[in-house]
């Protein structure tokens, strides 16, 4: 909390709507039933795996293949669609993958959340595990108002509960607690709510 009783506003790299950048060609789209390795490995093979039905942009409805790109730190490789009729190009992250943290949502969730990792683990650097907590600890504000605005009536309730002074992490918590998220899922299931209503704005 800061001086005024206000936990400190949340880093504007969080607040990027795709609705702001009208130039913008397609973008990342979060794929909610993909949680895990195997399951992202069976579809990303399957040129259909991620097709989306229609482009988001435009509706077209045949996308095809456009490349396979690669996310070192993860070892991931992800599928990209290309629209013939609007030019955009999709990503398609498996819900498991944080995106722009560069890690896993679980690995994340240990380290904000809990419960804190086995100690042989491997271990996420304190600066960046620090910076995570941060993050969490900044105001929910600005995703309150996209979960009242474009959320169904349950999503509502959980940002009334929150309240405008409540936090991001608040916010995690009580999500996971009224839709039943279970661990290692919490921030994941979150994010992929939020950028599903308003795509390019970030949990964390
Ligand atoms: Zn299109």
């Amino acid at each position: 909390m800061s001086h005024n009783g206000l936990p400190p506003p949340s880093p504007a790299c969080l607040w990027r709507p795709y609705s702001s950048n009208p130039n913008r060609k397609g973008g990342t789209l979060i794929v909610a039933d993909v949680g895990d390795r195997e399951t992202h490995e069976r579809r990303r093979c399957d040129p259909d795996g991620y097709r989306p039905v229609t482009c988001p942009a435009c509706a077209h409805g045949k996308l095809h293949v456009h490349d396979y790109p690669e996310r070192k730190v993860l070892l991931l490789v992800l599928v990209r669609y290309l629209c013939p009729a609007c030019g955009a190009t999709w990503r398609m992250l498996p819900l498991f993958a944080a995106p722009m943290l560069w890690r896993s949502w679980a690995v994340v969730e240990a380290e904000t959340l809990g419960p804190r990792p086995p100690p042989a683990a491997p271990r996420v650097p304190e600066r960046t595990a620090c910076r995570w907590r941060a993050r969490l600890r900044t105001a929910a504000v600005l995703l309150l108002g996209v979960l009242r605005e474009h959320g169904d009536a349950t999503i509502a309730a959980v940002a009334a509960a929150v309240g405008e002074v409540g936090t991001r992490l608040q916010l995690v918590v009580a999500h996971a607690a009224a839709v039943g998220v279970q661990i290692a899922q919490r921030l994941a299931r979150l994010a992929a709510l939020v950028h599903g209503l308003v795509p390019g704005v970030r949990l964390m």
